[in-house]
């Protein structure tokens, strides 16, 4: 895109925190909020209740967000440079990680419409190449992948293609005819979601879900042959299952063995973005969880990835607050 500098910076994760405001339950129980965005890139434990803590009080990130920041916000100064990097050829990543309530779903969906918005945009104001974009969408729930656009489809299996990598067999892709085409579907994938939150108890905790638009596209023939080029990418978002999952899989006890299983691909995801982070060199174990298997090609090399950790400010929910923000610094 215009303006689209390479430096090293730009190879490394970016990772953003957005806090939510108290909800009505966290204030009808007179929770406080624990947290305070100091500047654009810090965010304070404010300790209300003065505890002796060892733990570190201020973090920085690339971005810290407000309760008071939009979604608006949000996309434009942590998501939109590297989502619209799929227009010029480069596969990328957003991805919503944090506690159950934190706000994931509510960013991602947002940064999601943002996102098509300004690649319509942009394709209508390059007439000169010619756009197909691909839409497909898949949920993973104690590592079986299921498509979200197939109603009661059997689990898919993962392949290993010598040429594209790992692919999804059988993963319905949907070549889009326009932007209500695309929004259409994605209410397809939500209603799908919202069946399994009934039938399987609060299946989006627990599940990871992929919206994946590629974006391929082409000079037109009438440009002339001397810059003639094809550009195949995709952007994926990712909304995580609830991060409370993998910090659950490490107490003993109950559903012990259930949390192993869902938390694999939680777990691994920690695993990779940390090698990630420290550098090219590390043994990266993308194929220990479905998860990492299907973004391998979207993760780390040439690609491009966002991480927005959404927490809650409340003083209940300090301990899980404190897991997204260990999260998000091995992250950086
Ligand atoms: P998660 O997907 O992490 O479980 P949700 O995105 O469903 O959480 O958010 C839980 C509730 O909080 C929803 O009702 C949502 O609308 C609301 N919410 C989340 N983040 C914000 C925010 N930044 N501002 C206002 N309301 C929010
Ligand atoms: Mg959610």
């Amino acid at each position: 895109l215009d303006g689209q500098d390479s430096n090293a910076h730009e190879e490394k994760i970016f990772v953003a925190v957005r806090l939510r405001p108290l909800n009505e339950r966290e204030l009808s129980k007179n929770d406080v909020s624990e947290w305070e965005c100091i500047n654009s890139t810090t965010i304070l434990f404010k300790n209300t209740l003065q505890e002796r803590t060892m733990l570190p009080t201020a973090y920085t990130f690339d971005r810290v967000f407000r309760s008071d920041a939009s979604t608006k916000q949000v996309y434009e100064e942590a998501a939109k440079k590297i989502a619209l990097s799929v227009l010029s050829g480069m596969n990328s990543t957003i991805f919503a990680y944090g506690q159950t309530s934190s706000g994931k779903t509510y960013t991602m969906s947002g940064i999601t419409e943002y996102t098509i918005a300004d690649i319509y945009d942009y394709i209508n104001m390059h007439r000169e190449r010619e756009f197909v974009l691909k839409f497909s969408a898949m949920e993973i729930y104690n590592e079986s992948v299921r498509d979200l656009l197939v109603l009661d489809g059997a689990p898919l299996r993962l392949l290993d293609d010598p040429e594209r990598g790992t692919v999804v067999d059988k993963l319905t892709e949907v070549t889009l005819t326009d932007s209500n085409h695309l929004h259409e579907l994605l209410s397809v994938c939500e209603a799908q979601r919202q069946i399994g939150e009934t039938t399987l108890n609060e299946l989006s905790s627990r599940s990871h879900q992929i919206l994946r638009l590629t974006v391929e596209s082409e000079t037109r023939e009438y440009v002339g042959a001397e810059n003639t080029s094809t550009l195949t990418a995709s952007v994926n978002f990712v909304d995580l299952a609830g991060s409370e999952r993998a910090s659950q899989t490490l107490s003993a006890g109950t559903r012990l063995k259930e949390g192993c299983h869902i938390n694999r691909s939680l777990l691994t995801l920690g695993t990779v973005i940390r090698k990630l982070s420290k550098g090219r060199n590390a043994h990266i174990p993308y194929r220990d969880s479905k998860l990492t298997r299907i973004l391998q090609n979207s993760l780390g090399g040439n690609a491009r990835t966002a991480i927005i950790c959404t927490m809650s400010p409340a003083h209940g929910h300090l301990e899980q607050s404190r897991n997204t923000l260990l999260f998000a610094s091995c992250a950086k």
